[in-house]
């Protein structure tokens, strides 16, 4: 076993990675490439305009168009770097919910610490706080 360290892509690095793969290896047919209606079009070159979407969002969108717009299937995608035969790696699929995954944890975790509170719900103060 190697000891060495894999440095993690980018969004916008992965995009590009997964665009090479979808034109077999060729840069120049991902340069050439002609499906402007693919979510990932703006960033086949490995970085997009400022008009451009965060790649995370453009990520996503290629996701859910890949998952026919099931929510579902995009978390349970099978295409992890450490998945096997016969499912093979997917460059996008740290960043398939839509936002890097440390970010995304950590809301997570947030939001398990946050009360949710809704509109007209009263609630009620523990019988002994009632008397003071
Ligand atoms: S923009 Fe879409 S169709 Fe074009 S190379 Fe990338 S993934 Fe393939
Ligand atoms: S990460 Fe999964 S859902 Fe997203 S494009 Fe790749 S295979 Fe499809």
């Amino acid at each position: 076993m190697s000891g060495a360290h894999t440095r993690k892509l980018s969004a916008a690095e992965s995009i590009r990675k997964f665009c090479v793969a979808c034109m077999g290896g060729s840069y120049v047919l991902v340069s050439e490439c002609a499906q402007t209606d693919c979510p990932l079009h703006a960033y086949r070159l490995g970085q997009a305009g400022e008009a451009a979407r965060p790649p995370v969002r453009t990520i996503r969108r290629q996701c859910l168009a890949c998952c026919c717009g099931n929510r579902e299937q995009v978390r349970a995608c099978a295409a992890s770097p450490s998945c096997r035969a016969p499912f093979d790696p997917c460059p996008l699929w740290r960043f398939r919910l839509g936002s890097r995954p440390e970010i995304f944890e950590r809301r997570r975790k947030k939001a398990r610490r946050t009360l949710l509170t809704l509109p007209g719900l009263v609630i009620e103060k523990p019988a002994n706080q009632e008397a003071s």
